[in-house]
């Protein structure tokens, strides 16, 4: 029998891990996402501004399957981060793309943090059917590779004793 949990651990890895391919800012988070299918097999991997500089690893992941629409109904996307639902570029959302996709399951390490928005992913992710599963044991390693940005956040500096 297949320990779901042990997959989804080792299939989470691999996107933290490509996460730190991703060009460096201080403007968008680095985020890999890996899209496998029912039977474990590999469909897709994208990082982060991978072949563009406003991209997220979603949505590149899921560019590779356009064309050859495969059947996504068994599939689960790994991202290290929430998908997004706001983005300040003409780009459709990662959530958008992902309820589009009908990709069956989400797996994530954290909840976006609100540096730049507040995001809704995981709440819309769920109204649409998918299911969302966060294994917070990973959001340490998604919160290092990020501290540049995360510590742009008005809210994420250290009080003031004035
Ligand atoms: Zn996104």
């Amino acid at each position: 029998m297949i320990d779901q949990r042990m997959v989804d651990r080792r299939w989470l890895q691999a996107a933290i891990d490509m996460s730190r391919l991703c060009p460096a800012t201080v403007t968008a988070y680095a985020v890999g996402a890996i899209v496998v299918d029912r039977d474990g097999t590999e469909l897709a991997r994208g990082y982060s501004r991978e072949t563009g500089p406003f991209l997220h690893a979603e949505q590149q992941a899921l560019a590779k399957l356009d064309g050859i629409p495969p059947d996504l109904s068994g599939a689960t996307m790994y991202s290290s981060l929430e998908p997004c639902t706001t983005r300040g570029s003409f780009h459709r959302t990662c959530t958008e793309l992902i309820v589009e996709a009908r990709i069956r399951r989400v797996v994530v390490a954290m909840r976006e943090p609100p540096v730049f928005a507040d995001c809704v992913g995981i709440e819309l992710l769920g109204k649409a059917g998918i299911e969302v599963t966060v294994l917070p044991e990973f959001a340490g390693q998604v919160k290092a590779i990020n501290a540049a940005v995360i510590a742009t956040a008005p809210g994420a500096r250290a009080p003031s004793t004035g």
